[in-house]
């Protein structure tokens, strides 16, 4: 392939293309970094929003090292990966601590610190200190597989390895630029759901997938996952404008966040009063609201809800009205569904 010519065209494209996005203002590692870390599961569209909101409470590294973590995960609230929130602030506090309170300029040493993995670092070292490395995302392995015509199943670590490796052997000295380029050509030109924009993308001279047809095909994501299927029973519990809710472990999924009182399994209406007794509760009104679904990466909750209008409230759970739900406790977007 001809990489020469096919990297000038990316880092042009993307020179010429880029759309203004409010990280991409100054080439500050702080806000690219969060903002890398927040898209790795959101569209940009999405991001911009939370973005906005989170750098408007935590300005510097020195404000989210020394958030707390309440108001850190309110702040995530909706974004998921709770872990990725908590991983900021740990790392916010070790650059704090360990580097004066400025982010570390090289793959290496960003690769150290915890929740950036290699992509992160490829992003931030790349975009803002110049670092020739790559920044591999789900997007860059898209526009690659396509590119190159190959149908390596992308989902696994030995065809990122080999993407990694090719991209390093071939990196500009744009490293950023190209880097940006790849990501935005494969988050607006060659896209993931349904057919790319080939005829406006500026690889289509080269591009093995178009030549032969293939588009469509590529990439192969196979997966291999068993997801583990959980039934659970959600209950509304509410008194006089209030409702009730409760923190989660601390440890394991969705750990410290709020939720709605909920059990495992599909409960019966004999079984609900008997639990009703032991959280020494009694309902006035028992309605039935449906069922939910949410899928994690690994488990997936079959939520049957109940909206309960009990007689007196209990101690066991916080009751809290409409306005404290929405501005004082993180709630999962699985609780979120439910509560609309
Ligand atoms: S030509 Fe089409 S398939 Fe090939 S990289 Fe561009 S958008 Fe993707």
């Amino acid at each position: 392939m001809e990489w020469g010519a096919i990297t000038k065209c990316i880092v042009e494209w993307y020179q010429q293309n880029k759309r203004i996005l409010p990280w991409r203002e100054e080439k500050n590692p702080y806000l690219v970094w969060v903002s890398e870390i927040m898209l790795q599961q959101t569209k940009i569209e999405a991001v911009k929003e939370y973005y906005a909101r989170f750098i408007a409470e935590l300005p510097t590294i020195a404000d989210l090292a020394k958030v707390e973590e309440e108001k850190l995960l309110k702040l995530w609230e909706g974004l998921g990966y709770y872990n990725r929130a908590r991983n900021l602030k740990k790392t916010a506090m070790q650059i704090e601590t360990e580097y004066g309170g400025a982010i570390p300029t090289t793959w290496e040493q960003l690769k150290k610190l915890p929740g950036i993995g290699e992509y992160t670092a490829g992003a931030v070292a790349s975009i803002c200190f110049g670092e020739k490395v790559p920044a591999v995302d789900g997007n860059v392995l898209r526009v690659m597989a396509r590119l190159t015509g190959s149908k390596k199943n992308i989902l696994l670590t030995d065809t990122k390895k080999q993407v990694t490796a090719l991209l390093t052997k071939i990196m500009p000295e744009e490293a950023g630029d190209f880097n940006e380029g790849l990501m935005e050509l494969g988050e607006t030109v060659c896209i993931p759901n349904g057919s790319p924009y080939c005829e406006i993308c500026p690889l289509k001279t080269f591009c093995i997938a178009k030549a032969k047809g293939e588009t469509m095909e590529l990439p192969v994501r196979e997966k291999n996952l068993c997801r583990k299927k959980e039934e659970r029973t959600v209950f509304l519990l509410t008194k006089q404008g209030k409702i009730a809710i409760q923190k989660r472990k601390e440890t394991g999924l969705l750990s410290g966040m709020y939720e709605f009182p909920n059990v495992l399994g599909k409960l019966e209406e004999k079984e609900i009063n008997q639990l009703l007794e032991t959280w020494k509760l009694k309902g006035k009104t028992i309605v039935r609201k449906g069922e939910k679904k949410h899928i994690f990466s690994h488990v997936e909750w079959h939520m049957f809800v109940y909206q309960i209008e009990v007689i007196k409230e209990n101690t066991s759970f916080l009751w809290v009205d409409e306005e404290m739900l929405e501005k004082q406790y993180a709630m999962p977007t699985a609780f979120q569904k439910v509560r609309k």
